[in-house]
């Protein structure tokens, strides 16, 4: 067996070689939208030769990607031959010296790469290949596994039905992990769930919540319940104080991912020391939202995200807008060395982004960065004074363009300087 400081490094070896053939025999090869962006940025594929090269290649917005098709791989005769895996090449020769290339075509390419499924995330069309559904079904296995499901479980399903992660990797774990369940949609009454007797309830946060709680209101006991899967959105604080006490002692477990990514992160039974990622399919790197540059190990950060070993729809250095730090070591929980996320709010991080960026700007003469709950919705208020003669309109656009800030003030020096001495002269106020 090894040691916790071998299996890590083990893990990331793996990484390393799969991720360097994935943007150099697959996403360049294949997929229009990657090579234009390695091209653009000057960067060779023939160049990237492990993780720490992955630095030098342009973090990627969902929103930039105008056409979602040419996310997704599409090999053909030209572009195996030219970039393409070499044994693929390979068997492509020989395929067509048979006349056979319409049955390799069929036979392994499609069930490969087609995309025979997709989902929507956030507007934007995943596409999935046959082996892609496989794989999901077995890291929804994973999922239920460590989450401490059993044969003899009866799930309950709650999940919205449509072309949503949360439903299909629920749908496809159950599967294969051979858990009865049954998937409702709406939801329906209390009394119509307590009658299936569910051991395990799926669904988004809210939904538990509020299902829970006409229970209680109902009088209504769901005696043999052991588990609640909040499933598809992140898991807020409240909700989970709501779950955990109409819960009755069931196990409060979170799942979900940002638009873009593939496949779940997901708590394991009996820890809530974050959610476990899959090294195997997937790379995570934590980086200043700001610079861009990855932060020290356990620092917090925007979480960026590559896809490894999926088809269909690839993703290389996603921004995910999920502030985190990444936990490395083994799980106290479960023991799995998987990497985990723990989210954090994504406030300090861009506070402490910012301060660095005003810090350094010529024509800020003073700033305070103000943290504020409105709603129930955190806020990101930055008031700045410009130099004597500066125009901030320029700063204001770059900040704007990289930051979710939700308000940039602009005031006299006296005015902020009125305002620094109200808060015993704070530079970042936190009044959450
Ligand atoms: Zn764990």
């Amino acid at each position: 067996m090894l040691g916790d400081r071998e299996r890590p490094s083990r893990i990331r070896a793996e990484q390393q070689r799969a991720l360097v053939h994935e943007i150099r025999h697959e996403a360049y090869a294949y997929a229009p939208f990657w090579k234009e962006r390695l091209d653009q940025a000057g960067v060779s594929p023939a160049s990237v030769h492990g993780v720490d090269d992955l630095a030098r290649l342009p973090l990627t917005e969902l929103d930039e990607v105008e056409d979602p098709a040419s996310l997704v791989l599409r090999p053909d005769g030209a572009s195996i031959r030219r970039r393409g895996d070499r044994g693929l090449a390979l068997r492509l020769g020989i395929a067509r010296l048979f006349g056979r290339v319409a049955a390799l075509n069929e036979r392994m390419l499609e069930p490969i790469y087609k995309p025979i499924h997709w989902l929507v995330q956030a507007g934007l069309p995943v596409g999935y290949s046959a082996e892609d559904l496989e794989r999901l079904a077995e890291l929804g296995r994973r999922w239920l596994e460590a989450a401490g499901l059993r044969r003899g479980d009866v799930l309950v399903g709650l999940v919205p039905p449509g072309p949503n992660l949360g439903f299909w990797e629920l749908a496809e774990g159950t599967r294969r992990s051979g858990v009865s369940s049954l998937l409702l949609s709406p939801v329906p009454s209390i009394e119509d769930v307590a009658g299936l007797r569910p051991t395990v309830l799926a669904g988004r946060p809210v939904d538990l919540a509020n299902l829970l709680e006409a229970a209680a209101e109902a009088g209504v006991h769901l005696d043999s319940l052991h588990t609640l899967l909040a499933v598809g959105e992140p898991l807020e604080d409240g909700v989970r104080d709501r779950l955990e006490f109409r819960g009755d002692g069931a196990a409060v477990l979170s799942a979900w991912a940002p638009p873009g990514v593939k496949s779940l992160w997901a708590e394991c039974r009996g820890g809530q020391g974050g959610l476990h990622t899959s090294p195997a399919v997937e790379l995570l790197e934590v980086v200043d939202p700001l610079t861009g540059a990855g932060v020290a190990p356990g620092e917090e950060g925007e979480v960026v995200w590559s896809s490894i070993g999926w088809r269909g729809t690839v993703m290389l250095r996603l921004r995910t807008d999920v502030y985190a730090t990444l936990e490395e070591g083994r799980c106290p929980a479960c023991g799995r060395t998987t990497p985990r996320i723990v989210p954090t709010s994504p406030l300090p991080a861009l506070a402490a982004a910012l301060s660095a960026v005003l810090d350094r700007e010529e024509r800020v003469s003073l700033w305070q960065i103000e943290l504020r709950t409105v709603e129930g919705e955190d806020e990101l208020i930055v008031f700045l004074a410009p130099v004597a003669g500066a125009d901030l309109v320029d700063v204001l656009d770059e900040l704007d363009n990289r930051l979710s800030v939700t308000q940039f003030v602009v005031l006299d020096r006296s005015e902020l300087d009125d305002r620094l001495v109200d808060h015993g002269d704070a530079r970042v106020v936190d009044l959450r």
